[in-house]
């Protein structure tokens, strides 16, 4: 599953390819799970607007969209231009019976924009949660279609962008306004961060995943992050120190940052490539780790069980 590192780095990618573009005309398709708003109202949404910015917050993908300004040519028939965007309902979708007959002809879509000249939708923000397996590509129109393909955008450069979720975990949804709930683990500073947990009882490391508080730190980065700050997993938040806090906050950050720059010479592989390349990870530490020798003090790295999650941590290191 993507993790924010993960995501920040697709975002990026996305980014330096998509900012800018506009998007010519939407199709969607038949599966109902990774439409988290109507099909008609993505449709609606995103056909013709420009985008003017695609960003992360936690691990949701948001790309700003405004109403393309750029002039059409007056219709013919002198008649205002519509003021709405207008979609079609593809004709009741045909079962793909035979999987390997990809391509184009073997799209069946639930709806298809118009490829209307008029206005675009107000601003809104195209939101993209990966989920376990979603993959944006942008690319090529003629690049075969893969598998498991549930949106295919196509943009005024000439390529599309497509989301391809193979588990269909992954959500797609339009919005006025969005808010991702909790902190920005990368933007809080201390101040807020020890208000946020000093009064918790809970373990630190729960604290470290409930999205309410921080938003996008997974169980990989908390378990390591906890390592490099000297702190067991199990401890509760309320018994840690104002300096042990700065201490992890500093922690937290660099873990991510790490692993954003780990990721940055791998972009290509998400946003572009057709292939299962895997995520890049960070060197783990104690994650993954049960029974292994700690790379500072060589006593075996524990595994213990938190909120259902699996936590590492070396028993000497860590207090
Ligand atoms: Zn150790």
């Amino acid at each position: 599953m993507p993790e924010l590192p993960e995501v920040e780095t697709i975002v990026r990618g996305l980014a330096e390819r998509v900012t800018g573009d506009v998007i010519e005309s939407v199709w969607l398709g038949k599966k109902p799970e990774p439409l988290k708003s109507p099909a008609q109202q993505i449709a609606a949404a995103l056909a013709h607007s420009h985008i003017a910015a695609v960003h992360r917050m936690g691990k949701h993908i948001v790309f700003d969209l405004e109403p393309n300004h750029v002039p059409l040519p007056p219709p013919s028939s002198g008649q205002a231009l519509p003021k709405t965007e207008e979609t079609t309902v593809a004709n009741p979708p045909l079962l793909m019976k035979n999987r390997s007959r990809r391509g184009r002809a073997a799209l069946q879509g639930r709806v298809e924009s118009t490829k209307l000249k008029g206005t675009s939708a107000p601003a809104c923000h195209f939101i993209v949660h990966l989920g376990m397996t979603g993959r944006l590509q942008v690319c090529n129109p003629n690049l075969e279609i893969p598998k498991h393909t549930h949106a295919i955008l196509k943009l005024a450069s000439g390529r599309e962008l497509r989301f391809i979720d193979p588990r269909r975990f992954g959500r797609l949804s339009v919005v006025q306004s969005f808010d991702a709930g909790g902190n920005e683990p990368l933007e809080i500073d201390l101040e807020k961060f020890i208000a946020l947990f000093r009064e918790r009882k809970t373990p630190i490391k729960s604290a470290l995943l409930n999205q309410k508080l921080l938003r996008g730190v997974g169980n990989i980065y908390a378990d390591e992050a906890l390592f490099r700050a000297g702190i067991r997993p199990r401890r509760r938040a309320s018994t840690i120190t104002s300096g042990q806090f700065a201490r992890l906050l500093a922690e937290i950050k660099e873990v991510l940052n790490e692993a954003i720059v780990a990721g940055g010479s791998s972009i290509s592989d998400y946003v572009d490539s057709d292939g299962e390349e895997g995520l890049f990870q960070l060197e783990h530490r104690v994650y993954g780790r049960e029974g292994k020798p700690c790379l500072t003090c060589k006593s075996p790295i524990k595994r213990i069980v938190i909120a259902g999650r699996s936590s590492h941590y070396c028993p000497t290191c860590q207090k």
